[in-house]
């Protein structure tokens, strides 16, 4: 006797599609086709896709966004990112400046303790370098946290020289762990901020327009650059454009360790959306910018050549209504980022009905390739013999409208609110456990589990 099975569904992996049903026991799948066991449970997945739970390696919960808190904690944002068809993420856990990476993890644990509805991991966010957090990078990984991020923009806040980045670039090196870059030149972005402000131009369109993306391909072609001359991997986080995606193709072509993710938003946005009467352009402030329809072309174009192992939310909400609100005056101050972690994998998934990629790549870039990049693997990102049971039981056919009204975060608008798209997570399980049934979170915020990463291969 084994717990459950899950009966009549096509399994859809980034190897191919097929019909079968699954057994699961004590959390993990013990059997995929053939005569199964009898077991406790039954789940029927007739007419329906069986995924891989997504895998969304790029959230902020519960973290700070210039003088404010993020809307959604570990609680609103893993429940959202569950009915979205997530099980896993991996979270930045964030130094407070000043302080210790072990403050800043203590920090995260009890930001997630009790509240966490889904598995989740962390990447190491560093806005203070210096010598002592340095020596400290290399006690991470043994703690399961094998990625650490660092900024080259945000001058006089996050912003790292060169020198810094190379110097947790051999630290990582050495300890089994990876950089991750925000790319974009921060010295030429707030030149043009500060002429820009001087001009008596501070509405929210220009916060593209003093971001552009050669500040983001530069910094792109310099870290790459770096991590050749440490030897280090590095991740790129938030690609956003052709320019930039042309200095990690020359990267790789050289065979630099680089590799690179695009999130959503820059799929489905431009920097149009940014140009709005009145203030209602601020939900689309984040960074880097969305750009062009152009850029947009690119991206999905890198996604079906397999050039990006992923695309993360990037989920860090705040209100419109009140939090967004303090950069009326100044575009410099509106906390930067947007919901999404709810939308990610039915966006995506548009992709497919498109035809842009096939539903093995939409697989491989919702939960299988971040899953291997991040040290998840095997347990995570599969629907295999031996990992664990998350699992998401999708209609392909299912035709609706996004409203901010049907999400379950904790922010006041999404950024896609009234587009219609094909493809509805209906049930959704968790190590065996049904969180999701027929659309409504059922789970137990608590239940999450952290996911220590293996150590990144050098
Ligand atoms: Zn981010």
């Amino acid at each position: 006797m084994i717990d459950l099975i899950v009966v009549n569904g096509t399994i859809a992996t980034n190897a191919g599609t097929f019909k079968a049903d699954i057994g699961v026991d004590d959390g993990r799948i013990v059997q995929i086709g053939g005569t199964l066991p009898e077991a406790r449970r039954m789940v029927s997945a007739a007419g329906l896709l069986v995924l891989p739970g997504g895998v969304d390696v790029h959230t902020h919960l519960d973290a700070p966004s210039l003088n404010m808190m993020t809307a959604d904690d570990f609680r609103s944002g893993t429940i959202a990112a569950a009915c979205g068809g997530t099980t896993s993420l991996i979270d930045f856990c964030q130094q407070t400046p000043g302080g210790t990476l072990a403050e800043g993890l203590a920090n995260w644990n009890g930001k997630a303790e009790g509240k966490a509805a889904i598995d989740f991991g962390y990447h190491m966010l560093i806005p203070d370098f210096n010598e002592a957090i340095a020596k400290e990078l290399a006690t991470l990984p043994e703690k399961g946290i094998t990625s650490f991020k660092l900024f080259m923009s945000g001058k006089g806040g996050a912003m790292v020289d060169d020198h810094a980045l190379m110097t947790a670039m051999t630290t990582a090196r050495q300890c089994g762990a990876m950089v991750m870059v925000h790319a974009e030149n921060g010295d030429a972005i707030y030149h043009l901020q500060q002429q820009y402000l001087r001009e008596g131009k501070t509405g929210p369109k220009y916060h593209a327009e003093t971001r552009p993306a050669r500040a983001e391909a530069e910094a792109t072609a310099r870290a790459i650059a770096l991590a050749e001359i440490t030897g280090a991997p590095l991740y790129v986080v938030h690609v956003t454009c052709a320019e930039a995606l042309e200095e990690i193709v020359r990267g790789k072509l050289r065979g630099a360790p680089v590799l690179a993710e695009t999130c959503t938003h820059y799929l489905f946005l431009t920097k149009e959306n940014l140009d709005q009467p009145g203030f209602e352009g601020a939900k689309y402030v984040f960074s880097p910018p969305a750009r062009t329809e152009k850029d947009r072309e690119a991206l999905w174009l890198a996604l079906r050549h397999n050039l990006f192992e992923t695309v993360s939310s990037d989920h860090s909400s705040t209100r419109f209504y009140d939090q967004k609100q303090g950069g009326r005056a100044d575009f410099t101050k509106i906390p930067n980022g947007l919901p999404g972690i709810e939308e990610r994998l039915v966006l995506l998934y548009q992709g497919v009905v498109q035809g842009r990629i096939t539903i093995e790549q939409f697989v491989d870039l919702a939960s299988s390739r971040p899953a291997r990049t991040f040290g998840l693997a095997p347990r995570k990102g599969n629907v295999a013999v031996g990992s664990d049971a998350d699992l998401v039981l999708f209609d392909a056919n299912a035709e609706w409208t996004i409203r901010n009204s049907d999400l379950h975060h904790a922010v006041d608008y999404s950024a896609y609110e009234g587009m219609n798209v094909r493809g509805r997570v209906v049930s959704v399980l968790l190590r065996g456990e049904v969180i999701v049934d027929n659309g409504e979170f059922c789970g137990q915020p608590g239940y999450g589990r952290f996911l220590p990463r293996a150590r990144v291969e050098q």
